[in-house]
């Protein structure tokens, strides 16, 4: 847990939930909890939750990251059980190295979402937030407004676990907000490596902030991840910049030109704004919501939450698998002594994997 920087209010970078007002008397939480040793039963998860009740909400959340078993079964039978609640929101991924404005301008949408009555969630995946101690740029306090709002949540990067496991966390907890009645989910992530493909692979539209001047690499933005972007939208575009900004924005529109028809049938736009004066926000918005009028109109938006599903089920039995195997000891001493072999060019890497779930296959068949 990161308390280095207890100021620090960005998704990115805060560890500790923010709190919120509790929207049900506390009183009658409390005798919940109590009536229960070991907390609340699913069905009261699932009932507080889907009544909007954030401090229930927060819970199941923080067993969604549990590392302990008995934690992430519960957690497990309460997403089951908020599925049906889910698929209506816009589920949008939010894109750019630190210091684009990726805070902000959620800070900027979060706020003008909110007073036109919608409930909007801020989760991010930030696989480093580890190694750094959450703290990519300091402890500079963003997001308060949104922070401090009734009608939305924000929650911190889960910071224990590989990529895959901070990404299923944040996937869940996507279904989680759903349920208690939140709309919008924002997803935030650095871009500067694997986490916007995790990203990618759990949202609707995925949005990639840039800024003018500055070249794609630059930026550590790879041509990949611009090919996945369903919009670019450049930042800071305000006095001498906007012209820039501008000229920015026509040099990508003709680079995005290049790249095939994505499947979705939409075709990735440009635009500009400034997430610090409010330039255009609502433009962006707009073009948010043309994108899921377009694709659920034509069928992909049902199609991309789908094959989204089933790649999440053969990406968890992959894992699964990883993990019987790896996990098994009585084949460690082979791991070990093929590992030699394939030091010491006696055997190929192919014959040696081979060999191995052989004996797996075997063990698992006893
Ligand atoms: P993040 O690291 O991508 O989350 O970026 P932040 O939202 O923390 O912004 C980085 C810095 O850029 C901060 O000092 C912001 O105040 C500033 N910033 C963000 N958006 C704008 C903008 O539209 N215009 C200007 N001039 N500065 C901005």
């Amino acid at each position: 847990m990161n308390t280095d920087h207890p100021k620090d209010n960005s998704a990115l970078r805060v560890q500790k939930g923010i709190e919120h007002p509790d929207s049900v008397n506390p009183e009658a939480v409390s005798r919940l909890m109590k009536a229960r040793k070991s907390g609340p039963s699913v069905d009261a998860y699932v009932h507080e939750i889907t009544a909007g009740n954030i401090m229930l909400l927060s819970k199941a959340i923080t067993l969604i990251e549990s590392a302990r078993p008995e934690h992430h079964a519960i957690a497990q039978q309460i997403i089951e059980k908020c599925l049906p609640f889910t698929g209506n929101s816009y589920r949008i991924g939010i894109t750019g190295v630190p210091g684009v404005g990726k805070s902000t301008f959620i800070e900027a949408l979060g706020t003008q979402l909110t007073a036109s009555g919608k409930k909007v969630a801020v989760l991010a995946i930030d696989p480093s937030s580890q190694r750094t101690k959450g703290s990519i740029l300091g402890d500079k306090t963003r997001m308060e407004s949104l922070a401090n709002d009734p009608n939305a949540f924000i929650r911190p990067s889960p910071s224990a676990g590989t990529l895959g496991g901070v990404a299923r966390k944040t996937h869940e907890s996507i279904i989680l907000c759903e349920a208690a009645g939140f709309d919008t989910i924002l997803v935030e992530t650095v871009g500067v490596g694997q986490s916007e493909v995790a990203v990618h692979s759990m949202v609707d539209f995925f949005l990639l902030l840039q800024l003018a001047g500055a070249g794609d690499e630059l930026q550590g933005i790879k041509r990949g991840i611009m090919e996945m972007a369903d919009a670019i939208v450049i930042n800071k575009a305000e006095g001498e910049n906007l012209n820039r900004a501008e000229l920015a924005k026509r040099e990508y529109a003709n680079a995005l030109h290049l790249f095939p028809k994505p499947e979705s049938e939409w075709l990735p736009r440009v635009d500009v704004c400034s997430a610090q004066s409010g330039y255009r926000i609502q433009e962006v918005w707009d073009m948010i919501t043309d994108y899921f009028s377009a694709t659920r109109q034509n069928g992909y938006f049902k199609k991309k939450r789908t094959d989204q599903a089933r790649h999440i089920m053969h990406q968890t039995i992959q894992a699964a698998l990883g993990d019987l195997f790896y996990q098994n000891e009585a084949l460690r001493p082979m791991v070990r002594e093929l590992e030699a072999q394939i030091h010491n060019d006696r055997i190929s890497a192919y014959n040696a994997a081979g060999k191995l779930m052989e004996a797996f296959i075997a063990q698992i068949r006893k």
